[in-house]
């Protein structure tokens, strides 16, 4: 039998993309030979895809690393499936209207699945649904793109993808996606932006309107925000510049504390432990959730009462 030193790296390649990682790890130890083939990143990369399903990668990494990392479990698979050239194509290709004639509404969906490029509409509030039922016909039709703000919803997740908070990785992906879209066109990229604050801004406005109309159980917690960000808030939504993260520190003291003093509502809001997800998510936050449970805050109000 040849020794595996007179083997030619091609079939070691083949050897090596067959076994299991931690195999390669060891194999890679053996001698130098291995240890170029198994370094090599394209035979991780070809892991990340075998083990995980996983075939992007985010910037500053490499694929060896990335398939050890805890972020390959938590980002979209469902992602792997997409081109982003495919994804350009299908989005001036179709015409920006939802799949069902008589339907018009105005927020749309486009399906990124290959060859596919329907386009229907969202599901909250009035709206009609469409896209959401296009996927309830084929399941494997889970990544749909917002028309007007070049987000991307998974509906096997059941949760936005490459926005502020996800992994690395999947916001390198979704951004091509998006910035695929937008080059050259830069019209296009700034009414996005403007779309997607202004997206972001509804929907938090909407979660608030749920934690008003839904009673918050005294067992559970809430969060406190502060008035100076939700004032900066109101400021953007009458066209001003977009908040920063949610910055609580003027609630605390110097050594770190809430300072006993401050009061509801002049100088906090509070909101559910959802909408202050929400907040983290898509606003990001400076300094760390002060929250307190929903009997407390009771008391706050009543002091306001
Ligand atoms: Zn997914
Ligand atoms: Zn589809
Ligand atoms: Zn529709």
């Amino acid at each position: 039998m040849e020794p595996l030193t007179r083997t030619s790296n091609e079939i070691l390649f083949e050897i090596a993309k067959k076994l299991p990682a931690k195999d390669v790890l060891n194999f890679s130890f053996t001698n130098r030979l291995l240890y170029t083939v198994c370094s090599q990143d394209w035979v991780w990369k070809h892991l990340c895809f075998r083990d995980h399903g996983v075939n992007f990668i985010g910037p500053d990494t490499t694929w060896k690393k990335f398939y050890y990392s805890k972020d390959i479990n938590e980002v979209c698979r469902h992602l792997s499936a997409i081109d982003e050239k495919e994804s350009l194509q299908q989005y001036y290709s179709v015409a920006h209207k939802c799949r069902i004639k008589e339907c018009n509404v105005p927020n749309l969906w486009m399906c990124l699945a290959k060859g596919c490029s329907v386009v229907g509409c969202g599901r909250s509030g009035d709206q009609k649904g469409h896209a959401k039922q296009h996927y309830k016909m084929d399941r494997e039709h889970g990544l749909v793109i917002q028309i007007r703000t070049l987000q991307i919803w998974c509906y096997i997740c059941d949760k936005w993808i490459g926005i502020p908070k996800s992994r690395p990785a999947e916001k390198a992906k979704v951004n091509a996606i998006a910035g695929l879209i937008c080059t050259n066109r830069p019209n296009l990229q700034m009414e996005v932006a403007l779309n997607l604050q202004m997206e972001v801004a509804l929907n938090f406005r909407r979660q608030r309107e749920r934690d008003f109309e839904e009673e918050i159980p005294n067992d559970s917690k809430c969060v406190l925000v502060s008035k100076t960000w939700m004032t900066d808030w109101c400021s953007f939504m009458a066209g001003c510049p977009l908040p920063g993260p949610v910055d609580n520190r003027n609630l605390l003291l110097a050594n770190g504390s809430v300072n006993p003093d401050i009061s509801f509502p002049e100088n906090f809001l509070i909101v559910s432990m959802n909408t202050w997800a929400y907040l983290e998510q898509h606003y990001g936050v400076d300094g760390r959730m002060l929250s307190e449970g929903a009997s407390q805050i009771l008391r706050y109000r009543c002091c306001v009462a």
